[in-house]
């Protein structure tokens, strides 16, 4: 190990920065955000870097780097475009056993700065020990991406509690174990969400009765409409920290296995007007889990509550004090059209979109279909397979062109997605013909026709001569 990562305590310390442009610009940002007591030693300075001294009572030195410039100093930077300036200074500040940092000369360095993620107060440095600052970069973006925004809060709330819970739990692994059921646990999320209030309740009745345990928590997730890409950051942790999966029919295996390998998974599929579990057996079994103590996500195809039945599924846990959280996804009709190409509104053909239920109840769809006339809106049909003559012949008996477009798109935004293309005359004949069997999203209105164009992915299929 070339380089030792320590955190540096820099509130009022005198730190000397020799480099007044865009390079110096930039660590000043970082001393001064760190609390330094700066001084900028340069002929001319940055637009930037003079309001930032100005905002944080820095000084400016505006002259050329002279030795003494680093009298009364604890660290040093230096960031001239000149080679040999550096260099002098990096000699200089060695005979005083000053801590130097020569901006991309590693060679010139007895300290590097990391690449960091601030989540204040937690930090996460990463250190290519100066060969790549890229490289580090890149890395940042990748795990910036898997820790929420508001992990920063969770640090300072453990900060809270740590004595306390140091005073309760004298025993070093116990506590440790303490800390990882709150870490990972409900009390974490409700402290993520800024339910902080709530979260303390809970941490405190922990610690007072250990008996008691955790307390359980439902998450209803919204899975999107396939493609594993599309799920949320929060899908995907909230997944992998599960006890129990609840998932149906609509929900990808891709995307189921992505919960721990250790989790219970319990299938509760819902197939055309076949359910395996009744939904108020459901509404109850996410009552007992979490009653256990258990962390369950139930996973929703789309959005749980687009035609989700996510309402009824918490309405139980409201009633029975059990907390939760709804986690939205992409809805079918969002993912589908996007990858069909179809833009569900559009300047010049649909200023709005309506999402409508397409099932069969009897032999009837119910709409109101006076009111579904207007060719400015695109209507989405969910769940229309089976209504899907009944759709056409009501929307044209009540007045819309037999042209009308029409795009059915079977298992949308999956590596099965196919489009079938029609009109409101033709589309059963061409579904007939096609017989699609996964789930179906129907679009109505002119935004169909840019399919043909704007279609990037998957097959297409249908009457394109219409
Ligand atoms: N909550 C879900 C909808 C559940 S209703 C959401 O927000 O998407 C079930 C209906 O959703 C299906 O009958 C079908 O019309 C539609 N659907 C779900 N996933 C789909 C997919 N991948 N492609 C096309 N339609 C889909």
């Amino acid at each position: 190990m070339q380089f030792l990562p320590v955190c540096l305590n820099l509130i009022d310390a005198p730190v000397v920065l020799v480099g007044g442009g865009a390079v110096g610009t930039r660590k000043a940002r970082l001393l001064l955000s760190a609390g330094a007591n700066l001084t900028v030693v340069s002929p001319t300075l940055s637009e930037e870097l003079e309001s930032l001294l100005a905002e944080h009572a820095g000084v400016w030195k505006k002259a050329t780097y002279h030795k003494a410039d680093l009298h009364g100093m604890t660290l040093v930077v230096a960031a001239t475009p000149d080679n040999a300036t550096n260099e002098q200074i990096f000699r200089d500040a060695s005979a005083r056993s000053l801590p130097v940092n020569v901006v991309d000369s590693p060679e010139l360095c007895t300290f590097i700065f990391p690449a960091i993620i601030d989540r204040d107060p937690l930090l996460i440095a990463i250190s290519s020990s100066g060969r790549s600052p890229v490289l580090t970069r890149i890395l940042r973006r990748k795990i910036e991406a898997l820790i929420p925004a508001t992990y920063g809060r969770l640090a300072s709330f453990a900060g809270r509690f740590r004595q306390q819970v140091k005073d309760r739990i004298p025993h070093e692994s116990t506590r440790r174990l303490f800390w990882e059921q709150v870490l990972e646990g409900a009390v974490a999320e409700q402290v993520l969400v800024g339910r902080e209030e709530q979260a303390e309740r809970q941490l405190a009745e922990c610690l007072n009765d250990s008996a008691k345990g955790f307390p359980g928590e439902v998450y209803l997730v919204g899975a999107g409409p396939g493609d594993p890409d599309l799920l949320t950051f929060k899908a995907a942790r909230l997944l992998q920290s599960a006890d129990v999966v609840l998932y149906d029919r609509l929900v990808s295996p891709a995307i189921l296995e992505m919960a721990r390998r250790d989790a219970e998974r319990i299938y509760v599929g819902k197939r055309r007007s076949q359910h395996s579990l009744p939904q108020t057996q459901i509404n109850e079994l996410l009552v007992q889990l979490a009653g256990q103590g258990k962390r369950v996500v139930r996973l929703k195809g789309g959005d749980p509550f687009v035609f989700g039945r996510g309402g009824e599924e918490i309405e139980l846990l409201a009633q029975h004090d059990i907390p939760f959280q709804v986690v939205p996804g992409v809805t079918a009709a969002n993912g589908a059209a996007c990858y069909a190409g179809i833009p569900l509104t559009h300047r010049d053909h649909a200023q709005s979109v309506r999402f409508l239920a397409g099932y069969l109840k009897g032999n009837s769809v119910e709409h109101d279909w006076n009111m579904l006339q207007s060719t400015n809106e695109t209507l989405v049909f969910y769940m229309g397979l089976m209504g899907l003559p009944v759709i056409c012949e009501q929307l044209v008996a009540h007045g819309r062109s037999g042209d009308t477009p029409v795009a059915m798109i079977e298992r949308g935004t999956q590596p099965e997605q196919r489009v079938l293309v029609g009109t409101l005359d033709t589309m059963v004949e061409i579904v007939r013909r096609a017989q699609p069997g996964g789930p179906t999203l129907i679009i109505v209105g002119d935004v169909v026709r840019l399919h043909e164009n704007l279609s990037w992915y998957g097959q297409t299929a249908g009457d394109r001569k219409r």
